[in-house]
Formats: structure tokens, C-alpha cells, sequence
């Protein structure tokens, strides 16, 4: 396995970018640790096939080079690579076997027989596909055959990295669960470099060590589910992760106290920089409904499950609260924000607060 450095790297689908917007992927520049899990999260067109097309070698980035431990790699095909990749829909030949099929990465690279036996029927075994082990792969459903192309995508160890393109998107919900798991376990086991592509939060946050957020062609925070949650860089990260999304509202900040229309709310210090028109954002988990605080309107209630979601009006704006499933909800609300929960944005971005560590790309 390999550590994956991105230098620099930008691409575009046209011949002559003409300015930043032109560019499918905008400056990624950054280092996949050796054995690391990473998810590479955000909404469809972000970028993410992109990524992970020219990590592999299926694409050369128009700019910037790609380093596997100290190697360019940026001139090499595929094959030189010596990567697997998981596509979102299954790549796999349909007449030989299920077994056959699992076998071919092996076979091609002159691993030993017994060898091969012994990995293949640990690889059956994982997707679940022993009793189908020697039925030509043609008669099989649709995510059986995507069971087989994840399994043709592990059954190597020798690989400097496995890349995942949605790879569970066809296959039911509970064996996602299953397959998932699966995965962290033979991570834990071998750990291989992973980098798995996904839309989806929870599928992010459950397999990931770190989770690389995109969003609109760049790489916008890279962080530990918690983080992300705690501290967004982004505000797109604040309303991606977490349901609902983080409150965003504009304000205007002088030394540690942002107006909000008629309200004063005290931050946790001023911001680096100064003040100004800026943007607070705080997690629904640290408002409060109370007596105490800014008057506000409830809109509506959302019951969900051991917790309540407030909707509510404040100062023209929607703002949303988690509260506990039995909190009273006064007559004449009011909302208060949890001090040291509170962010500073500018332009999207994390604004530090004076003294803390920069923001940036941790
Ligand atoms: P994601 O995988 O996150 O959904 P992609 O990497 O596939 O995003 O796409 C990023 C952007 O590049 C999108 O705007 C998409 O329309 C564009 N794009 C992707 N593939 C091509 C292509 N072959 N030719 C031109 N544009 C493309
Ligand atoms: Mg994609």
C-alpha cells in the first residue's frame, strides 16, 4: 500500500480552460496517508469521479502531479499502478463464473493456484456468494454482479491502493450494512489505502477514519466526523453533515458581540481579522428553547424519536433547534446559542476566532 500525494493537481474536461469555473476540479493539493480510510464525500457534479478517475490513472489531470511514496506516477497507466478500483456499476465478464471471475486479477498476475483457491473462498465468502460460486455470472442479479466487482476489487493484496465509486449504490440496504462493515474490517485486517466515493453522510462518517468533503470541484475540509460535526471550515460542511444542517444567519460583529437584527449575541472571543459582516453559524444541537433568550416564533415540530426538532423564526430568519422529545416549548419562545458552539464565516469560510489556530486544511 501507498501514501498518495495531489500536487497541485487541477483538471478540466475542455481543451482550453479559460477561468476557474472552467475547471471540473479546482486545486487539490494533498497527501492520502499510507493505509489510511478516507471517504470522499459531496453532492453529485462536486467533483468526486473526477478525484478519483486520476488517482487511478483513467484520467491525467491537466495540471499538478500525482506521487505514490515519493514516485511520479503521473505518466503511468492503470495497470503500472497497480491500483483496484470499484466502480458504481459492476465491471465484470459475463460468461465466465463467479469463481472464474475472482480469480482473474490473481491469475493475471501469475499468483500460485493454491494461492488463488485460498483467496477466492475468502472473497465468496465476504459477498456472500458461495453457493453461486460456479454459475456463469451472466444469469446473476444486478447486485450480485456488483457483489463480484467488489470482490474482484479485494481479492489482491499486492495493490497500492483500492478506490470506491459508489460501489453499494445498486445493492439493498441491508447487505450495504453488511458489505460496509465488511470493508472496515479488511481495512483493520490489511490496512489497505482506501478511498471510497459517496454521497451519502452516514455511509461516509461509518467507514471513514478521515471524510474529504467536496464541494463545487474543491476539496473544502478534510477531517474526522468529529470535527466535521464540531468545528465546519465551511459552511457547505456545516449544512452537509448533520441533520438538520447547521444554522447559518448574517450578522454584524464588533469585538465578541454579533448583532443578529434586534439581538445581541455574545462569541466566544473576537474574530481574527476583525469584524464586520459576517456569517453565524451554530448546530441546531446547541440551541435551546427556553424562557430565557431571543423571542422567537415556532413554525413548526418534528418529532423524531427521543429528540424534537424546533423550526422556529428568528429575526426573519428559519432557525432549527434539537431538543429532548419531552422539553417544554414555552408560550412565548425564546432561543439561546451555546456560547462556545458558535463559528464566524466570511465568504463560506471559517473565520478564526483571535488566538485560535487558523483555519484551513487540517
Ligand atoms: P461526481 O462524481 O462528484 O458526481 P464528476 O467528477 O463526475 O462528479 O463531475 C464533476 C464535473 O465534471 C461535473 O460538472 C460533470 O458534469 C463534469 N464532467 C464529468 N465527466 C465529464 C466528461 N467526461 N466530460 C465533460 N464533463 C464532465
Ligand atoms: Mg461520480
Amino acid at each position: 500500500m501507498a501514501r498518495i500525494d495531489l500536487q497541485h493537481i487541477r483538471h478540466a474536461y475542455m481543451s482550453n480552460p479559460a477561468g476557474e469555473a472552467d475547471y471540473a476540479l479546482k486545486e487539490v493539493h494533498h497527501t492520502f496517508e499510507d493505509g489510511g480510510a478516507y471517504a470522499l464525500l459531496g453532492p453529485s457534479g462536486c467533483g468526486k469521479t473526477t478525484l478519483l478517475n486520476i488517482i487511478s490513472g483513467l484520467l491525467h489531470p491537466s495540471e499538478g502531479r500525482l506521487l505514490f511514496d515519493g514516485n511520479d506516477v503521473t505518466e503511468l497507466s492503470t495497470q503500472e499502478r497497480n491500483i483496484a478500483q470499484v466502480f458504481q456499476f459492476p465491471v465484470i465478464y459475463d460468461t465466465m463464473t463467479v469463481r472464474e471471475n475472482l480469480a482473474f486479477p490473481l491469475r493475471n498476475r501469475g499468483v500460485p493456484e493454491d494461492e488463488v483457491g485460498r483467496k477466492v473462498s475468502e472473497i465468496l465468502a465476504m459477498i456472500d456468494l458461495e453457493a453461486r460460486a460456479d454459475r456463469k455470472a451472466r444469469g446473476l442479479t444486478a447486485d450480485q454482479k456488483q457483489k463480484i466487482s467488489l470482490g474482484r476489487g479485494l481479492v489482491r493484496s499486492d495493490v497500492n491502493a483500492i478506490l470506491f465509486d459508489e460501489p453499494l449504490t445498486v445493492i439493498d440496504p441491508h447487505m450495504k450494512w453488511v458489505l460496509r462493515s465488511q470493508l472496515k474490517l479488511l481495512h483493520k485486517q490489511f490496512g489497505y489505502t482506501m478511498v471510497y466515493v459517496t454521497h451519502d453522510q452516514t455511509e461516509a462518517l461509518t467507514f471513514a477514519e478521515r471524510v474529504v468533503v467536496m464541494y463545487e470541484g474543491e476539496i473544502v475540509q478534510i477531517g474526522t466526523p468529529d470535527e466535521l460535526f464540531d468545528r465546519p471550515d465551511h459552511t457547505f460542511v456545516g449544512y452537509f453533515i448533520g441533520s438538520p444542517g447547521m444554522n447559518v444567519v448574517p450578522v454584524t460583529v464588533e469585538g465578541d458581540r454579533a448583532r443578529f437584527g434586534q439581538q445581541d449575541i455574545r462569541l466566544p472571543a473576537a474574530p481574527a481579522g476583525g469584524g464586520g459582516a459576517l456569517e453565524l453559524g451554530i448546530r441546531p444541537e446547541f440551541v435551546s428553547v427556553g424562557t430565557e433568550g431571543m423571542p422567537a416564533r415556532i413554525v413548526k415540530v418534528e418529532d423524531i424519536g427521543r429528540q424534537k426538532i424546533v423550526r422556529a423564526e428568528l429575526e426573519g430568519h428559519a432557525v432549527a433547534a434539537i431538543v429532548g422529545e419531552d422539553a417544554e416549548l414555552p408560550a412565548e419562545p425564546r432561543l439561546s446559542f451555546r456560547t462556545d458552539a458558535i463559528s464566524l464565516y466570511a465568504d463560506s469560510r471559517r473565520r478564526p476566532y483571535a488566538g485560535e489556530a487558523g483555519g484551513g486544511l487540517s
